[in-house]
């Protein structure tokens, strides 16, 4: 029998950590990404382009990269997509682009979207070339609340227009999720950090980092001193599953884990021998797939429904599989067992019930019964807005600040946009939000179209 609560930084060498959490999707060669990009058909009214949530002229820039144009390429990327960069690694193109590609129906083997975007854009940020330009000072001042990639999209997008923005950051660095959140292998090399500091690099925009809104800074007050709110604060909150025991050594929320083995030495990061994650979105896949690459040898997800209603796509299911996570549908935890390790009281163990659809649709638990041994439980059964924290604020719903379809809330002068609204919690659909809400707070502040 094992030890109980070994959990344990450095299960592996340095060298095998840099293997694992290395590019997990290598660029194309200028060579490759050229055969690439002659595949293309250029079709008109390219149903890639519809696919995207930010409207990137698809065929336009594949064009350009086949005819050797690379900065007209990532120009026409990033004039629709200012974080065409990590959407290009992060984005679920299978899903998306690559999905209603017309190869897709053809033979089954999509143009290569994102690694093309990936290929323009690294090519004009490696020269530290600044496509874009800011108009004449309009006198109009925005405060944006949340560095992420929706509050960064639309800081960018006002600015390049004329306008002074103030971002309001509650952590230390810039990036949101892009820093803190996506799996390390799929954003290496401090590549958050570069693209936040690309997009600064238009001028105009100041963050002020460790001001929490509803701590630091209370809407009411940024309402007053500026001309209108954008608020891109992301899901800052976690669900708790409500069980005893949660406080008990072992038991971690998996979005904290995560961010811990974005921003910590990978040595550094302790990791259970055997790891439970319970949950169905990418916070569980990557929670699990990265604890496995720390050097857990058992690590298994459990998730109350069956494959089709997890939010992590199929690809990212087998990428977790790929990596000898066991993923284990129809199953809640019901409780967590302690035990006694040599540190005292810590999680031994979940104990699981069957859980199935009764015929009006509910998720009702079967007598089925099972205990998963585990050092480690990570916690990823979803993120929330906690809006009673913020004191002032616009209508929420169902967890969600709820807008119209130019992101402008209940409240006047105040819009909203990425995770902390409705819609597919994705990069590229804050990243649309916020360009959305840029558009409409300049007509609002300045008319015109
Ligand atoms: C683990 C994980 C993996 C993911 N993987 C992918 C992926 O592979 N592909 C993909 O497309 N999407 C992925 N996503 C989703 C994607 O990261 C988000 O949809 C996206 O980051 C949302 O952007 P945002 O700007 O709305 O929020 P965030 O990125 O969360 O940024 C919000 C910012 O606001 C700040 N903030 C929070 N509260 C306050 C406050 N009160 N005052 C001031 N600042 C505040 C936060 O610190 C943060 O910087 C993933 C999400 C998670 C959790
Ligand atoms: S659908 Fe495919 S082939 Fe057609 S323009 Fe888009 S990437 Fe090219």
């Amino acid at each position: 029998m094992s030890e109980i609560g070994d959990i344990e930084p450095g299960r592996l060498g340095a060298a095998a950590l840099a293997a694992n959490f290395a590019d997990a999707h290598p660029p194309l060669t200028p060579a490759q990404a050229v055969v690439e990009a002659d595949r293309c058909y250029f079709c008109y009214d390219a149903p890639c382009v519809e696919a995207c949530p930010t409207d990137i002229d698809i065929p336009g820039f594949i064009r350009k990269i086949a005819t050797g144009n690379m900065r007209g390429s990532a120009q026409t990327i990033l004039a629709a997509n200012i974080f065409g960069g990590s959407c290009a690694r992060v984005c679920p193109t299978e899903e998306l682009c690559e999905h209603a590609c017309v190869h897709t129906a053809q033979e089954g083997r999509p143009i290569m979207i994102g690694a093309l975007q990936r290929h323009a854009v690294d090519w004009l940020m490696a020269r530290g070339i600044a496509p874009f330009h800011r108009a004449a000072p309009t006198g109009k001042r925005i405060a944006v609340v949340g560095a992420g990639p929706a509050g960064l999209a639309c800081a960018h997008a006002l600015a390049l227009l004329g306008h002074a923005v103030t971002v309001f950051e509650a952590r230390p660095k810039p990036g949101g999720l892009n820093e803190y959140g996506i799996a390390a292998y799929k954003v290496p090399d401090d590549f958050a950090q570069q693209e936040v500091a690309f997009i600064l690099s238009i001028g105009g925009i100041g963050i002020e980092y460790g001001k929490a809104l509803g701590r630091d800074i209370m809407l009411e007050s940024l309402r007053g001193d500026f001309d209108a709110v954008f608020l891109a604060m992301g899901q800052a909150g976690v669900k708790a599953l409500a069980l005893a025991g949660e406080s008990m050594r072992g038991v971690r929320d998996a979005i904290d884990f995560i961010a811990e083995v974005r921003q910590a030495p990978k040595p550094a990061v302790a990791v259970g021998r055997r790891v439970v994650v319970i949950g169905g979105g990418n916070t569980a896949i990557d929670a699990a797939t990265q604890a496995r690459l720390l050097g857990a040898e058992d690590v298994t997800i459990v998730y109350r429904r069956g494959p089709a209603q997890m939010t992590a796509t199929e690809r990212e299911q087998s990428w977790a599989q790929t990596h000898n996570v066991r993923i284990r549908h129809w199953a809640v935890p019901v409780r967590l067992i302690p035990g006694t390790g040599a540190r005292g009281e810590t999680v031994a163990g979940v104990e699981f019930a069957g859980s199935m659809l009764n015929e009006a649709g509910h998720l009702v638990l079967t007598g089925e019964r099972f205990v998963l041994a585990a050092d480690m439980v990570l916690k990823a059964i979803g993120q929330s807005l906690s809006p009673e924290g913020l004191g002032e604020h616009p209508e929420v719903r169902g967890g969600r600040i709820v807008v119209d379809a130019e992101r402008r809330t209940s409240l006047p002068n105040v819009f909203a946009g990425g995770d902390c609204i409705a819609g597919a919690d994705l990069t590229v659909v804050a990243v649309q939000d916020g360009k959305v809400a840029a558009a409409a707070i300049h007509r609002l502040l300045c008319g015109g179209v």
